[in-house]
């Protein structure tokens, strides 16, 4: 019996570990993401554990920062603080097969090279709006890199000075604007619910203010998009993470775009919620 290659996508509100046989996901398991960080990693383990003789090679796909095999986060008020946590010793510990973690931004963008949307193109700029907001920027067919950091950090550019404090501790970033995080405590706030962003649109959409907030969102992610466009000339845009796949987000997002640029074209993530692990398996067979 051949063994799984197992992707684990550490995400800022779950974390998805898929068994792959060959290029098909045969087994899925979730896990929600606790603000309390070591517990997260902990679980995922202890459930790895179960299936240890099954287990060909791990890939690790980690919000915020892989550098030298060390994770740290940006954003620390979503998955707790790591600053340079060595993860993939925390899992070689225990099991004796390759290990390697990569950025998840980096991963989706992998994934969607080589197996979903990105296929058959040759630049293109990755961006996932989820709980924070990533991006990735392929060229050439290639990641761009800098001393083997991945550059692309949209969600921490400034969109607005001197705006509002995000968690990497720049005022103003995007992500304080337009993540998942940013939508939903905004409209929480004012309309005084206590709702998930998926719930806000699903039950609220006609609300004014809750169009007014996705307006905004939109728009600012829409300004972004034509920063790096005029900085890097890529036409290409692939979008990824719950919120930016959802249908209402990605068409205000299309709107604004066009109505500015309409050299620019918007494409959906073709795997969807599962770019991060595919980029995983790609990641393990053409590094
Ligand atoms: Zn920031």
């Amino acid at each position: 019996m051949s063994k799984y290659f197992v992707a684990i996508d550490i995400g800022g509100t779950k974390i998805s570990v898929c068994f792959f046989k060959k290029n098909i996901i045969a087994k899925k398991k979730q896990f929600k993401t606790s603000k309390f960080g070591p517990s997260n990693l902990t679980n995922v383990r202890n459930y790895l554990l179960t299936n240890n003789k099954d287990i060909a090679a791990i890939g690790i796909a980690t919000t915020g920062l892989i550098h030298k095999k060390k994770w740290s986060t940006l954003n620390r008020n979503m998955i707790g603080s790591f600053d340079k946590f060595p993860i993939v010793n925390f899992f070689k510990k225990k099991f004796n097969t390759p290990i390697f973690a990569i950025g998840d931004t980096h991963a989706a963008s992998l994934g969607e090279l080589y197996y979903g949307n990105g296929k058959n193109l040759k630049d293109f700029f990755y961006i996932t709006v989820s709980t924070g907001i990533g991006g990735s920027a392929v060229i050439n067919k290639k990641i761009l890199n800098s001393d083997k950091k991945i550059v692309g950090q949209i969600g921490h550019t400034v969109i607005k000075y001197n705006g509002k404090i995000c968690g990497c501790g720049r005022n103003g970033c995007l992500e304080a604007y337009s993540s998942g995080t940013a939508i939903e405590k905004k409209i929480n706030k004012k309309l005084k619910f206590n709702l998930k962003l998926k719930e806000i649109i699903k039950e609220h959409i006609k609300n004014k203010f809750v169009i007014k907030s996705l307006d905004e969102a939109a728009l600012a992610l829409s300004e972004s998009i034509i920063n790096i466009h005029n900085i890097l000339g890529i036409k290409n845009f692939i979008i990824g993470g719950s919120v930016g796949l959802n249908n209402i987000v990605f068409k205000k997002v299309k709107f604004f775009v066009f109505k500015k640029n309409t050299d620019i074209k918007l494409i959906k993530a073709g795997l969807k919620n599962d770019a991060e692990t595919y980029g995983c398996l790609a990641y393990s067979k053409f590094n």
